[in-house]
């Protein structure tokens, strides 16, 4: 028998199987998903087994181990993998990689096993067995089976180790191993279903009516309209029937309180995946889905790819948040694999969000999408009044960073034991120092910008390579003590808050205060449990959080999302703003919400402030069909990297002038120019924008591309299609 192995080299160069043959004792183990270790030239690497036949022209080598006693992959996974490696044109061990933990992944490094627990057993009745022991550190181990059955072993052996040994080797105790999981969900007190209101009923109804069809439900519904109630009843009944629910949140670790409701109505029926685990945790938590033993996954993206098998129903809740999105190759965007696996399953698939991408919200507009809203409140908590600042009147008025309206609102929430959330989406000190002697700047040595200055830590961090460095009291250039922080970050905030509000209880969250495992938990349950007055942060604080007694939120800065420049960057911060100002009033009492800006006519602004979703989009979709963007025209990024400036620059044109020659002449070639980023650790950064509607040659020509770059090992290409 022969074998084709797909080995895992991450390189695009191999990725094709190769044949291997099967030893006589290894054809019982092997079968098709299941990971081989094999020698490849000289290495001993692992591979995937795609393929079995029982003859082969050319001569082989065998295969030396079979790694897995049932397969990784099935069916639909080695098929999904082939359909992601064909929309994002990575290569085909990458994308098994992507789909499994790492436990699974067919590589060197893991060796992530089962935890087991060893407990003792007699083998006989423990009167006779008595008999036979004469030593008494042997018969205090006996003892310890008066009133159990199986005993620890580890509690056997703080009586005697060396006791236990010989019981063993005598025959009278035998040992039993019994799998523990490492991850333990915390139970909840079980909570009973929610009356629904109209609007939910006619949305559970139109959702359940068609439980065994692929199809898109849009739930758009603001913040505390009750989309997490309606997901929990439609799991109900897909439990029901025996079957299997997915839900996508974007980010876990971050929304521990949504995960509770989950576990508080269907207790022990939930695995989870989400990076707040250890490997080991998501080894286990994976295998409770292999085994049947929930019916539940929750989990960021990863949990996209749930080995299910009867799978009922899938949520993606917070469609429109950028997560879902994976950052590096294999470049996939999650609701591509969902669409994928409602088709495969014939379930439906919910997107939930109080503000659906453009996307989303056209392809409902082509009833693509069945669109249901949610237009109150569930609990009747009343959204919260909403006030622009401008911050030009401010500067004027000497508050540049935290405006007098709402210097007085916090005075006033504090005042009364409410909370308050402020949002800066910058982290660290001051964005730029620069010397106001001689104007030099700190910038990073190895990318296009400035560093940010982090006071806790006392050094200079660049945010796009990570690149540290010392901070001097004086200037590098002149050596005179003459350096100015300018630029707003968290932590700068944070020292001015604690200068204005002297007995305020201040807590702060971002990347850098929440580094270590179990931070993020820790503030959010900390100022839950009101053990401080006001919560700063970075967009983390946006996601999520029901916190009751928050009634006035801040936006510090609500112009450091405007200003950036990409064709996103208006959808992005009118979701940020909603998402952050949904966070006050989620209860009885009324809420308040300061965005503090120099651009206060801004119309997105103003679409937030009057929470004017409706308003917001068709303004935004004019302008995208102006300047052809999605969702009137696709795109995909093409980013040409090398070491060498010269090499770059040329390869991109040649690519350019290959493009203009093969693509459609509809599809619209932009660049090469310069990336935003341009020069990143070192690294020359070009890229080539493609606006395309309907092209035929697109994936063959990128794919004929890409291969005649890898000729050229200088330099490298991306493609990204979920730009
Ligand atoms: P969303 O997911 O849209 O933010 P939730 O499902 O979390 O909304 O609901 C917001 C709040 O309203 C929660 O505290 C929830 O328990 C409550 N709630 C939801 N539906 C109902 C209902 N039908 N009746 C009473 N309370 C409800
Ligand atoms: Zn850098």
């Amino acid at each position: 028998m022969y074998a084709e192995i797909l080995v895992e080299i991450r390189s695009k160069h191999i990725d094709k199987t190769f044949t291997y043959h099967v030893p006589k004792e290894l054809e019982p183990e092997i079968a098709i998903g299941k990971r081989v270790l094999v020698l490849f030239g000289s290495q001993k690497i692992e591979g995937y087994v795609l393929g079995l036949k029982n003859e082969s022209d050319i001569e082989t080598k065998d295969i030396l181990e079979v790694l897995d006693p049932d397969p990784v992959l099935n069916d639909e996974m080695l098929e999904l993998g082939k359909f992601l490696q064909k929309e994002t044109l990575s290569s085909l061990s990458s994308c098994y990689s992507a789909m499994l933990p790492k436990a699974l992944k067919a590589s060197k490094k893991a060796n992530i096993n089962k935890k087991e627990i060893t407990y003792l057993k007699l083998t006989d009745d423990v009167e006779e067995l008595r008999k036979k022991v004469t030593s008494s550190s042997q018969q205090e181990i006996l003892a310890l089976f008066k009133e159990e059955s199986a005993v620890l072993k580890k509690r056997a052996n703080q009586v005697s180790a060396s006791a236990v040994k010989t019981l063993l080797n005598k025959g009278i105790l035998i040992e039993e191993k019994e799998e523990v999981y490492r991850y333990q969900m915390p139970t909840e007190e079980q909570e009973a279903p929610k009356k629904l209101n109209a609007e939910q009923q006619h949305a559970f109804t139109e959702i359940t009516n068609s439980l065994n069809h692929s199809q898109v439900f849009l739930l758009h519904g603001v913040t505390g309209s009750g989309k997490t109630e309606i997901y929990l009843n439609v799991i109900e009944e897909v439990i029901r029937e025996g079957k299997e629910a997915i839900v996508l949140v974007p980010e876990i670790s971050l929304t521990p309180q949504f995960v509770k409701r989950f576990s508080a109505r269907f207790p022990s029926d939930i695995a989870v995946l989400h990076s707040g685990l250890s490997d080991g945790e998501k080894y286990d938590e994976w295998r409770k889905i292999l085994r049947h033993e929930v019916h539940i996954c929750i989990g960021a993206r990863s949990a996209s790819f749930a080995p299910f098998t009867n799978i009922g129903i899938i949520i993606m809740d917070e469609e429109h948040s950028e997560s879902y999105k994976q950052e590096n190759a294999p470049r996939y965007y999650t609701l591509d694999i969902l669409k994928k696996r409602s088709q495969t399953h014939s379930c439906p698939l919910i997107l939930g969000s109080a503000t659906p991408t453009l996307d989303s919200m056209a392809r409902a507009g082509k009833k693509i999408y069945t669109y249901l809203p949610l237009k109150k409140r569930a609990n009747a908590a009343l959204l919260p009044d909403c006030y622009l600042i401008d911050m030009a009147e401010e500067v004027k008025s000497r508050h540049p960073i935290i405006s007098r309206d709402l210097e007085c609102a916090i005075i006033e929430k504090i005042h009364k034991k409410e909370q308050v959330l402020l949002l800066l989406n910058r982290r660290g000190h001051s964005t730029t120092i620069t010397c106001s002697n001689c104007g030099y700047t700190y910038r990073c040595p190895h990318c296009d910008i400035t560093l940010t200055y982090h006071k806790t830590s006392k050094n200079l961090r660049c945010h796009y390579c990570g690149f540290t460095k010392y901070i001097d009291e004086s200037c590098p250039n002149c050596h005179e003590k003459s350096l100015n922080y300018y630029g707003l970050g968290t932590e700068k905030l944070e020292e001015y808050l604690t200068n204005i509000f002297p007995t305020a209880r201040i807590v702060r969250m971002d990347a850098d205060s929440t580094a270590n495992k179990g931070m993020h938990e820790k503030i959010i349950e900390d100022f839950q449990n009101q053990k401080y007055d006001i919560l700063l942060g970075t967009q983390m604080i946006s996601k999520g959080l029901d916190f009751p007694n928050v009634t006035l939120v801040g936006i510090i800065d609500a112009d450091a999302s405007l200003n950036i420049p990409d064709y996103k960057s208006n959808e992005r911060t009118f979701s940020l703003l909603s998402q952050a100002s949904g966070r006050a009033g989620r209860s009885a009492k009324k809420g308040m919400v300061y965005i503090q800006t120099f651009q206060p006519e801004n119309y997105i602004l103003q679409c937030v402030q009057k929470n004017d979703f409706a308003k917001f989009y068709q303004y935004e979709m004019r302008i995208r069909k102006t300047l052809k963007y999605p969702p009137f025209y696709y795109l995909a990024l093409l980013t040409f990297k090398s070491k060498e400036y010269a090499t770059v620059s040329e390869e991109s044109r040649k690519a350019k002038e290959f493009l203009e020659e093969k693509l459609d002449p509809t599809t619209i070639i932009l660049g090469p120019s310069t990336a935003n980023m341009f020069i990143v650790n070192k690294i020359y950064h070009f890229e080539i924008l493609l606006k395309y509607r309907f092209d035929d040659k697109l994936m063959s020509t990128l794919k004929e591309l890409d291969e005649l770059l890898l000729l050229n090992k200088k330099v490298t290409m991306d493609i990204d299609f979920h730009y």
